[in-house]
């Protein structure tokens, strides 16, 4: 069945007592047992909740995984996939990193022994030449941020499995409806769901989905000692979302390709990042390996004070951080999404001072341009 069809059957066979159509907001911190030893297989709301459950199991079979989890965000989601490691241990990760991840990285969990090695995952000799005797895992950014590099998960894959390293793949920016990183060889996915699978700028969630049965054994483990698990509201909520995620996609990437190619077109702008254009390098593996381009664009404006003009300027379109929403947004990476990247990673990966990025919404194609023209032009 079609990802776009699976995502709407979501919570939709949970109450079969009254048969509604979504699944019931439970909202409750713990549940009576029915006699002593005994239980509905519900006991405790941070162990398991049906609202959220329900969503765990949706974003499960989006993936084709054995178990999903869902976190109150993308952070804490993050934050319990690294409890798989232990001190001493290296893990080879994507350098144009959000920000986000690599401050949790950097300045957290350094602190318990754990290393980091930053590569263009995108290059898979760069992956293979960071590989060190301590070496774990390989944590990639399926489509990175800003700079939309898409990495060769087949590749990295085949190289994880020939040393024992766990593959882990932050998909948020593709969602499985473009690109199932587990069918590709990773062993686990992980989202911000905060993004597009809730979609709507709404809540902040984070979700995991992990293949193999044992290792999801653990990672829940993790989950209910740690406790930092998704509300039955917010579970509700991106359920919600995720059932349009199909149209939101398609909309949204039919926007950005005909933004994209309106911005390489204008004098003003220096440089756009799209996969979608036939120039960017990813261009022919991605349209092998995923469903479509996604729907972020980053690009450079010809001077700085542009920068501050657009920001401006723009009034459909948001000046917000965050990304995936109905709503267009754009953002300025360089002191915002990525302020926690050291500064020579960040002049090396090119988030300079005239780098913008677009998060491009469902609004009508026209009205967006319509708005960046103004904006770029006024
Ligand atoms: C936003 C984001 C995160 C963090 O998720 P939150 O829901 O904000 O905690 C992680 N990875 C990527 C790629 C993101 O865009």
């Amino acid at each position: 069945m079609n990802i776009a069809t699976q995502a709407v059957q979501i919570g939709l066979e949970w109450d079969t007592r009254t048969g509604a159509v979504t699944v019931p907001i439970y909202q409750t911190a713990t549940f009576r047992h029915p006699g002593l030893g005994q239980s509905t297989g519900y006991d405790y709301s941070r162990s398991g909740n049906p609202t959220r459950q329900a969503l765990e199991d949706g974003i499960a079979r989006l993936d084709g995984a054995a178990r999903g989890f869902a976190y109150s965000s993308g952070m804490a989601a993050i934050a319990n996939l690294l409890l798989l490691f232990k001190s001493g241990d290296h893990l080879i990760v994507t350098e144009d990193l959000y920000g986000g991840t690599c401050r949790l990285f950097d300045k957290i969990f350094t602190q318990y022994g754990l290393s980091f090695s930053y590569v263009d995952t995108s290059d898979i000799t760069a992956v293979t030449a960071a590989l060190q005797p301590s070496t774990r895992a390989v944590f990639v950014e399926t489509l990175t941020n800003p700079l939309l590099k898409f990495a060769d998960l087949r590749a990295i894959s085949a190289f994880c499995t020939g040393n024992d390293l766990l593959l882990i793949a932050d998909n948020t920016f593709l969602t499985p409806y473009l690109l199932r990183p587990l069918d590709m060889g990773a062993d686990i996915a992980v989202y911000s769901a905060t993004k597009y699978l809730a979609g709507h700028n709404d809540t902040v969630a984070g979700v995991v989905t992990v293949k193999d049965p044992l290792l999801a054994e653990k990672v829940y483990f993790h989950q209910n000692s740690v406790g930092a698990v998704l509300g039955p509201q917010d579970a509700w909520l991106t359920t919600r979302g995720i059932k349009t995620l199909g149209v939101r996609m398609d909309r949204q990437q039919e926007n950005a390709g005909q933004i994209a190619e309106w911005l390489a077109a204008h004098p003003r702008i220096t440089r756009v990042y799209y996969p979608g254009l036939p120039g960017h390098p990813d261009h022919a593996l991605m349209k092998r390996d995923a469903g479509g381009f996604g729907a972020m664009i980053a690009f450079e404006v010809d001077r700085h004070e542009l920068v501050e003009q657009i920001l401006l300027k723009t009034r459909l379109i948001s000046f917000a951080e965050s990304l995936g929403g109905v709503e267009s947004l754009i953002t300025f990476p360089e002191v915002q999404t990525h302020a926690d990247i050291p500064p020579e990673i960040r002049a090396r990966l090119g988030i300079n001072n005239v780098l913008l990025r677009l998060s491009v919404g469902i609004e009508d194609c026209r009205d967006l341009i319509e708005d960046l023209r103004q904006a770029l032009e006024g």
